[in-house]
């Protein structure tokens, strides 16, 4: 195309101003205002521009583009004033995924942080006394029921029934989540000293939460003993001098060491640090308030276990096992738990009424041990039939000559730092295209207004309905649906640009 038609091109497309008064456009502005639409405006002029540079525009297309300017503005507006943070469908099958938010909250939690966040609370105030209160006691007394008196009678993830007299001197805190509550642990029992981790726990978790950064981070210090696979008690005991201040053990969360390996028995390390007087804290990653065991997965220490076992303090994530908020939890000794609340950190890292709302609705659930009303609990007690027949029913009603939906057997997984063997038996949509590859396939179940997110495996989309609430099934057979007439579309535009 010649440089000179160019410039024809660039002359009959109009002004912002010119397009701000025609009267599409002027409607679109008593809706959303003049500063949207003005700059939607910009935004399409602009692209029409670089189309034009391009020299791929003529003027035939040009003619076309311009009679669309008005749909192509609204389309631009309703992009620009759309939220960025959407849901999701999560068909991955991991019930606590970081990268799609965790915990999903309870009905409860929701409805008390809708209450909670519109007026004023008693975040901070006692209504008997009309003086200032403490904004952790709306938890604190939660934590103290599931940790101490009955909890002796509820059954844990290991040792059940094990007498501990010191669970009834526990105290809760809460941060803005677990790496902060290790941060405020460490730089509360340990700023200046050192801290004796087993080299087999210097564990990195997503998110850059390393732990020898945020140990350098709460000015203690390092002191490693042992190896990467065995580490024994006696490690521990030569490390102790006049400078230890803590020993810490760190859940291995995402990885696990098998073979020759070797670590001390929790009750081994609870009897050195009572012996030498030392604080042990252990950053339990997950922290299951439920017996595991019960959903087949075992193994997994939850917080009463440390607890009982005689851990002075425990560090574990609100939005993990527990299935609430994002938030960051340290239970414990009373008198160490004092300490924590002193530190000016806890100040810097302290939590919000939104927070203590959805741990509150979320706690309560516990109180009345109904699991099922926390949605990532009764994810995980799900039964493989139950999720098989609505993959099947969902089947039924999606394949077609081109696309191959089966039914198989798999794996859900728990995620959030739950051992990586925490899986649970599932079944599994399978789903092929005769015509798209199973990456197409999954990037076009992304690119639905509700986006799906689904795992590929062997050239096909796996979708695990465990993490799909059974409202969102209809959405999803209608988006897997809509991804066959997507297809003829595509059809259809390649037969006419052969012609
Ligand atoms: C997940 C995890 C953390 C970090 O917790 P966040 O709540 O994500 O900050 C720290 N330690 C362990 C062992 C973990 O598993």
């Amino acid at each position: 195309m010649k440089s000179g038609s160019t410039t024809d091109l660039y002359r009959k497309l109009p002004s912002v101003d010119e397009l701000l008064r025609t009267p599409a456009i002027a409607d679109l502005i008593s809706r959303e205002g003049p500063a949207a639409v003005t700059e939607s405006a910009r935004a399409v002029l602009s692209r029409l521009r670089e189309e034009i540079g391009t020299a791929l525009v003529d003027d035939e297309s040009l003619d076309l583009a311009l009679s669309g300017i008005p749909s192509a503005i609204e389309r631009e507006l309703q992009q620009a004033l759309r939220y960025s943070l959407r849901t999701v469908i999560n068909a991955t099958g991991v019930i606590l995924h970081t990268n799609l938010g965790r915990a999903p909250l309870s009905h409860a939690a929701i409805d008390h942080i809708r209450e909670i966040a519109g007026a004023y609370s008693n975040l901070e105030f006692d209504t008997e006394t009309g003086e200032r209160g403490k904004r952790d006691i709306h938890v604190d007394r939660l934590f103290q029921k599931l940790l101490s008196e009955e909890a002796a009678e509820l059954p844990s993830a290991g040792r059940a029934g094990t007498p501990v007299p010191t669970l009834n001197a526990i105290s809760t805190i809460v941060v803005n989540n677990n790496a902060a509550a290790v941060l405020l642990a460490l730089n509360t029992l340990a700023d200046g000293g050192e801290v004796i981790v087993s080299r087999g726990e210097l564990v990195e978790i997503g998110g850059s939460f390393r732990i020898p950064d945020v140990m350098a981070k709460s000015n203690a210090i390092l002191r490693e003993v042992g190896t990467t696979n065995r580490t024994r008690i006696a490690d521990y005991e030569r490390a102790i001098n006049e400078k230890t201040r803590l020993i810490l053990r760190v859940h291995r969360s995402n990885f696990q060491i098998t073979g020759f390996t070797e670590q001390p028995r929790i009750e081994d390390l609870v009897a050195l640090a009572k012996k030498r007087s030392i604080p042990f804290v252990e950053d339990l990653g997950s922290g299951a308030l439920f017996d595991l065991n019960s959903v087949g997965v075992s193994g997994e220490p939850g917080v009463l276990d440390s607890l009982r076992a005689g851990v002075d303090v425990v560090t574990y994530s609100g939005d993990k096992l527990l299935a609430g908020p994002q938030a960051g939890i340290l239970s414990g000794r009373a008198d160490l738990i004092a300490r924590m609340r002193a530190n000016s950190l806890f100040r810097a890292l302290r939590v919000d009424k939104l927070t203590y709302a959805a741990l509150e609705g979320t706690l309560l659930a516990y109180v009345r041990r109904d699991h099922d009303a926390i949605p990532a609990l009764r994810m995980m007690r799900l039964s493989k039939e139950e999720i098989g027949k609505r993959a099947e029913a969902i089947a039924g009603k999606t394949q077609s000559a081109t696309l191959q939906v089966d039914v198989i057997d798999g794996e859900s997984v728990i995620g959030g730092g739950a051992a990586p063997s925490a899986v649970l038996p599932t079944r599994l949509l399978a789903i092929s295209h005769k015509d798209l590859g199973a990456d197409e396939l999954a990037a076009r179940l992304r690119a639905s207004d509700t986006p799906v997110i689904a795992r590929v495996d062997e050239g096909r989309v796996l979708l695990d309905l465990r993490t799909v609430f059974p409202q969102q099934d209809r959405l999803l057979l209608e988006t897997i649906s809509r991804i066959e007439s997507q297809n003829a579309e595509v059809r259809i535009q390649n037969a006419e640009l052969k012609t």
